[in-house]
């Protein structure tokens, strides 16, 4: 089994010149590493450039960072700004990140948008990377998705406290975390930790906290240290 670690770049960086560097500087440095495969979400406006020529999309994998619940047959509709699956998928987009804290925080997104937008993504074969922090947002933002749908996702345990703040959540306490998600769920799919992750603390969540991944915000936009925590795990 590999290790999944997925870079959120969040509202990063400006320009489309950062994005490329960051981007070939992590494509770089990831040729040699075996065991993890790394994802990265930049904002929506990069991510063509970024999987252009297509010779990218493999290694790293390119997610997104939110996906619209509509659904329509032909994929489009009238809602101003707002970004399909179908869209995401067509331009070669591989997963997908639902439900973020700070979407819930700041954009109001709640567990029923979040569960209608995780329906929408798997039906266009985007796989989901569900950010909860307690397990109702588990069951809330799982209602009505089948053992078949839950297979292609991968949830993240993202504490508030610990997101953007230097403040990780202790291995223990993830760990314990980890566990009542895995038998809410009941099905054997990756579960991730966020939140202030660095090359220093990396290890911990996956050695003692058993986690098969990491979902990394901050430490993503500084490449020499997000290649440190794909070496660690690696
Ligand atoms: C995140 O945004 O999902 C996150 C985990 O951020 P950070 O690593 O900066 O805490």
């Amino acid at each position: 089994m590999k290790y999944l670690i997925v870079a959120n770049w969040k509202m990063n960086p400006q320009t489309m010149a950062e994005a490329e560097r960051l981007f070939i500087s992590v494509k770089n440095g990831i040729k040699n590493i075996k065991n993890v495969e790394v994802v990265i979400c930049p904002p929506f406006v990069y991510l063509s450039a970024l999987l252009n020529p297509k010779s990218y999309i493999l290694n790293p994998k390119i997610g997104a960072q939110d996906s619209f619940w509509e659904n329509p047959p032909t994929g489009g509709g009238a809602f101003t700004g707002e970004v399909s699956p179908k869209m995401l998928r067509n331009v070669g987009c591989r997963y997908v990140i639902i439900g973020h804290s700070e979407r819930r925080r700041y954009l109001n997104e709640t567990d029923e948008m979040v569960n209608k937008k995780l329906k929408a993504a798997l039906k266009n074969d985007l796989k989901p990377v569900l950010c909860i922090e307690n397990i109702s947002q588990v069951k809330k933002g799982l209602k009505g998705i089948l053992k078949e749908g839950l297979k292609n996702m991968v949830i993240a345990y993202e504490p508030v406290f610990a997101i953007g703040t230097g403040k990780p959540c202790s291995p223990e306490k993830a760990e314990k975390m980890r566990k009542a998600i895995k038998s809410a769920i009941n099905t054997d799919i990756p579960i991730l930790y966020g939140g202030s992750v660095n090359s220093q603390n990396a290890g911990d969540y996956i050695e003692k906290a058993k986690f098969q991944g990491l979902l990394v915000g901050g430490a993503s936009l500084n490449p020499q240290e997000f290649l440190r925590i794909v070496q660690n795990i690696d």
